[in-house]
């Protein structure tokens, strides 16, 4: 078995940043600034260049270029990253995530308070 210390494979490197992602969407301003805005557009543009997945990174450039990030709000840019993760949760055969749990599950954790 693969010890923690080991360079990540491209199912943690996945994961971790789909944790970074969407955790970085749950808590995007309501109302982002022109400024908060752009450095978001610059994030979500500079993975298709940089992520240390060159497959991943190329669907990902055609997906982005198909549906253009919703930068306006915290909700609509939750839905977007919610709905490109889902296209790969697809592509590899993963169940489909419901895009209504995406705060519960980034944001507020399940209201049994399990992870209060
Ligand atoms: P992950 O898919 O990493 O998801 C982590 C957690 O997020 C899940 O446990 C679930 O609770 C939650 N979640 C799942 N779906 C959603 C959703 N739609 N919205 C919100 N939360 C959700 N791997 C490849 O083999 N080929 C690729 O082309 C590829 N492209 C990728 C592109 C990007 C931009 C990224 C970030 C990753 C890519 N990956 C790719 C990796 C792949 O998406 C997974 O991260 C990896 O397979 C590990 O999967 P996992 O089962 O741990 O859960």
């Amino acid at each position: 078995t693969r010890s923690a210390n080991c360079p990540p494979d491209v199912e943690q490197l996945g994961s971790a940043t789909w944790t970074f992602l969407h955790a970085t969407a749950a808590y995007y301003p309501e109302r982002p600034t022109p400024f908060q805005r752009a450095n978001m557009l610059n994030l979500l543009h500079s993975l298709p260049v940089l992520y240390p997945c060159s497959h991943c990174a190329t669907h990902l450039g055609e997906e982005v270029k198909r549906h253009p990030p919703d930068v306006s709000s915290r909700a609509g840019l939750s839905w977007w990253l919610c709905e490109r993760h889902n296209e790969v949760n697809e592509r590899l055969g993963k169940e489909k995530f419901d895009c209504t749990k995406t705060d519960e599950r980034w944001r507020d954790g399940p209201l049994d308070g399990r992870c209060d």
